[in-house]
């Protein structure tokens, strides 16, 4: 049993069962025994992929977006590039590669990475320090630094702890995780009625809600209307809040319990894209999208990227630029590529673009929406 396990059953057995926002948090971030700042969870020997480490396509193409967006907002002459939960800092290296293709926007940015792990800080220092770009790690977004800024987050949304709420004979009641007689985590209910939940829904329904996301969002929302600039989210998720769960843990590539091992197992959600673009509006910011991840990066030009690539490749390269290709942005569930059988990532992951007012419609975003 991990450490991780013992230390959450001694916080229940001192202070009772704790929600599950907390659970999820110590699970994920707890900062020596949590599942990210213990190691490497990404590629094929981790717990699970991503659309970075997939293909190079993906952080060229966005690395471009940032250049083109930075030029719509004027090409300030100092540009904050932040990513949120930048992995192993594939997507930033791959875009700062194909940003450099336009050189006054290379010589106007400076880095900065918001990341909680030091295995992963680690990562990135490796795979960034060559590109000559100066980089800032920060451990929450409160110490970036004012300005013109340009985020991109990828797969970090999903990673922040949710709070449930499921719906009795009187009302709505938080999702707890305490022990049951033979030691394992077991789900439960907290007694009291949660007075600020309004929602309606059949008894037994769950609300599931991301406090973390949404603050998040807020601040930077406030930060772009006041000094200009665009987020870019990319993330899998719906784009209508409903009433369900959507927690899953991943291990080696498979789904575990989500409960059974904390710190062992990724434990994530589906994003709640419209809650999200709710709390940027809020703030006075412009929301894009979302569009589904397919339609973006073809917008962006992904096909002729990939043609580009396999011209100049051998035949098992090209074998490998086509699966990723397919992989990115298919909408169907079990295509076949190089790898095995896997599902098109197109239409589950979703794309959100949040931009101070006077921005015009950023790349990719214009006309058709979902
Ligand atoms: N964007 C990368 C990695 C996604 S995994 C990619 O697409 O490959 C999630 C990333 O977010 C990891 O780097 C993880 O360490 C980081 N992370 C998770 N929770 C975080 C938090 N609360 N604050 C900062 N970083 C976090």
């Amino acid at each position: 049993m991990s450490g991780l396990a013992d230390h959450l059953r001694e916080l229940i057995a001192d202070e009772g069962p704790l929600t599950l926002e907390r659970f999820m948090s110590l699970a994920l971030g707890h900062p020596t025994l949590g599942y990210y700042p213990t190691r490497d969870p990404l590629g094929r020997e981790g717990d699970f992929i991503t659309a970075p480490e997939i293909s190079q396509m993906f952080g060229e193409l966005l690395g471009l977006w940032a250049a083109e967006t930075w030029v719509s907002m004027g090409a300030p002459a100092q540009l904050r590039l932040v990513e949120l939960g930048p992995g192993r800092g594939t997507l930033m290296a791959d875009a700062l590669r194909a940003a450099s293709v336009v050189p006054s926007f290379a010589q106007s940015i400076d880095v900065h990475l918001v990341e909680t792990s030091p295995e992963l800080g680690r990562a990135q220092h490796e795979q960034l320090e060559k590109t000559g770009v100066p980089i800032t790690w920060h451990a929450g977004i409160e110490t970036l630094p004012p300005g013109p800024a340009i985020i991109i987050a990828n797969e970090f949304f999903d990673a922040l702890p949710v709070r449930h709420y499921v719906r009795g004979a009187r009302g709505w009641h938080e999702r707890l995780v305490g022990l049951n007689d033979a030691g394992a985590f077991v789900f439960g209910l907290s007694r009291e009625i949660e007075p600020t939940l309004s929602a309606e829904g059949p008894e037994g329904s769950i609300i599931e809600i991301c406090p973390a996301g949404q603050q998040i969002i807020s601040t930077l929302a406030q930060r772009l209307v006041a000094q200009g600039g665009a987020a870019v989210l990319i993330d899998y998720g719906y784009v209508e809040t409903t009433l369900g769960e959507t927690l899953q843990a991943m291990k080696g590539h498979a789904f575990v319990d989500p409960l059974a091992e904390p710190g062992e197992a990724d434990l994530t959600t589906h994003v709640d894209f419209a809650a999200l673009a709710r709390a940027a509006a809020k703030e006075g910011a412009v929301v894009h999208g979302p569009l589904q991840q397919g339609f973006f990066l073809s917008r962006l030009g992904i096909f002729e990227r990939a043609q580009a690539l396999a011209r100049r490749a051998d035949a098992a390269q090209a074998a490998q630029i086509e699966s990723a290709l397919v992989r990115l942005v298919s909408t169907q569930k079990g295509v076949t590529v190089s790898q095995g059988t896997v599902d098109g990532m197109g239409e589950l992951f979703k794309v959100l673009c949040i931009t101070s007012p006077e921005l015009p419609v950023p790349p990719g975003f214009g006309e058709a929406q979902l």
